[in-house]
C-alpha cells in the first residue's frame, strides 16, 4: 500500500514490530530467532534487524537452552536483559504516596510508603515533586539507566495530556502533572486512573492473567470499575476506569460529590460505609464493635467472629455493589469477576452478598459458570505503575525511545 511508504506510517511500522518482538521475548524466552519469526510473523530479516538493535540496547541478550524434545546441542535463544534499566512506578492514595524502584522486568528494586497530607500549605504538585527528588537521592546508589516514570491515581485524568483535573481528597485543579515530571527530570511518563492501571496490572500479573473478559471493581475510599473485553482494557487511550461508584442506587440518598444524590460510592465507599456503622452502632446495644476503635478491620473481625451489626453492613455494602454488577454482567458477560477492596478480609461474607446479587438479578446463561474472586494486588503497591510501562514496552512507544539511547 501506498500509504505505508510515509515516513509516519513506517515509524509506526517499526515501533510496533519492535514492540512485538519483545512482547514475545518476554513471554517466551529463551526464543530462537526462528521461533519469534514463526510467532511475530514477520521476515526472517526483519527479525534479525530488531533483535540486532535490542542486543546493541542491551535490552535483550542471547543465551544457550535445550529446545523441548530435542536431545541436540543446545539451541542459542533469547531473553530479556532488564536488571540494568530502572523506572519510578508510583501511585497516590487518600493521604499517602508510595514511591517504588522497579527494574524493566517488573522486579522491585525499593518501595516505600511515605505521608502525603490532604491538607497542606503547599500545592499538591510540588509535594509530589519533592518527594520524587528526594526518593531519586536516598536511592542514588542503587539507580541504574532510567527509562520512565508511571504514576497512577484517583480522579478526573486527562492520560494522554498527562493532566490531573479533579481528584478526591486533594484540592487539584488541572494538574499538569505528567508534563512537570517530563521537564524536571527528562524522562517519559505515565499516567492513568489508579483502577484502570490496576485491572491491567491483574491481567498481565496477577488474578486475571489469561483472561479475556474481565470486570474488576474496587471497593475503597472510592468505587470504581475497570472492564477489560476480548483482552483489551476498555477505554484505552483515555480514562480506563468505568465510574460505577457515581451510578444511583438511592435517589432519596446522601448528596455525592460528583453533585448527584445517592451514587453508589454514598453507601459502599470504606468511609461511608464506617460512617453508617458507626450510627448503628449507637442504637445498638450487644455490638462487640462497641468500646473499640471502629476501622474497616475491626468491622471485618467482628463480621467474622458472628457480630450481627458488622455482618449487615458488610452484606449491605455487598448487594449494592452487586446489584450494579449484575447489570454489567448482562453488558459485558465476563468470565471473571476481581474484587479489590480492604474488605476481602471478610471475602467469605462479601463475595457470597456480590454473587447472590449477580445470580437472581443477570441473565443465568452469563452467570453460571462466573468466578468471582479477590484480587491478586491490594490497593497500595505500585503494580498499577508497572503495568503501564510494560504497555509501553510492548507497543513500542517507550523501547524505540530506549532504541534511539
Ligand atoms: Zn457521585
Amino acid at each position: 500500500m501506498i500509504a505505508d511508504a510515509q515516513p509516519g506510517h513506517i515509524d509506526q511500522i517499526k515501533q510496533t514490530n519492535a514492540g512485538a518482538v519483545y512482547r514475545l521475548i518476554d513471554q517466551h524466552g529463551p526464543i530462537s530467532r526462528i521461533e519469534l519469526s514463526k510467532r511475530a510473523q514477520l521476515a526472517p530479516a526483519s527479525i534479525t534487524k530488531i533483535v540486532r538493535e535490542l542486543l546493541e540496547a542491551h535490552l535483550v541478550r542471547e543465551t544457550e537452552y535445550q529446545e523441548v524434545g530435542s536431545r541436540g546441542r543446545p539451541a542459542v535463544g533469547l531473553e530479556l536483559d532488564s536488571e540494568a534499566w530502572h523506572y519510578l512506578s508510583a501511585r497516590i492514595s487518600r493521604g499517602g504516596i508510595t514511591l517504588a524502584l522497579r527494574d524493566l522486568s517488573s522486579k522491585m528494586v525499593v518501595e516505600e510508603q511515605l505521608p502525603l497530607a490532604a491538607e497542606h500549605e503547599e500545592p499538591l504538585l510540588t509535594r509530589i515533586l519533592t518527594e520524587v527528588d528526594q526518593f531519586f537521592s536516598r536511592h542514588q546508589r542503587r539507580l541504574e539507566r532510567l527509562t520512565a516514570i508511571a504514576i497512577t491515581l484517583p480522579g478526573m485524568i486527562d492520560a494522554a495530556n498527562g493532566i490531573v483535573h479533579r481528584m478526591p481528597f486533594y484540592a487539584v485543579e488541572d494538574m499538569p502533572l505528567g508534563p512537570a515530571l517530563s521537564s524536571r527530570t527528562g524522562l517519559p511518563v505515565f499516567l492513568q486512573h489508579d483502577i484502570g492501571a490496576w485491572t491491567m496490572a491483574e491481567a498481565l500479573y496477577g488474578a486475571s492473567r489469561g483472561c479475556q473478559n474481565v470486570i474488576q471493581v474496587v471497593i475503597d475510599h472510592n468505587v470504581g470499575a475497570g472492564v477489560i473485553t476480548g483482552g483489551r482494557v476498555l477505554h484505552t487511550g483515555s480514562q480506563r476506569v468505568v465510574e460505577i461508584g457515581h451510578t444511583q442506587i438511592d435517589p432519596y440518598g446522601k448528596r455525592c460529590y460528583c453533585g448527584n444524590h445517592g451514587c453508589l460510592e454514598t453507601v459502599a465507599s470504606t468511609e461511608n460505609m464506617l460512617e453508617m456503622a458507626q450510627q448503628r452502632l449507637q442504637l445498638s446495644a450487644n455490638s462487640t464493635l462497641r468500646g473499640q476503635p471502629l476501622t474497616v478491620e475491626s468491622l471485618c473481625d467482628a463480621a467474622l467472629t458472628g457480630d450481627q451489626l458488622a455482618k449487615d453492613i458488610i452484606l449491605s455494602v455487598g448487594h449494592s455493589v452487586g446489584r450494579i454488577l449484575a447489570i454489567m454482567v448482562n453488558l459485558f458477560n465476563p468470565e471473571k469477576i476481581l474484587i479489590g477492596s480492604p474488605l476481602n478480609r471478610a471475602a467469605e461474607i462479601l463475595h457470597p452478598a456480590i454473587v447472590s446479587c449477580i445470580q437472581q438479578q443477570s441473565l443465568p446463561i452469563y452467570s453460571q459458570a462466573l468466578q468471582v474472586e479477590s484480587t491478586q494486588f491490594f490497593n497500595q503497591g505500585t503494580m498499577p505503575g508497572a503495568a503501564l510501562v510494560k504497555e509501553a514496552l510492548y507497543n513500542g512507544s517507550l523501547l524505540v525511545k530506549l532504541l534511539q539511547g
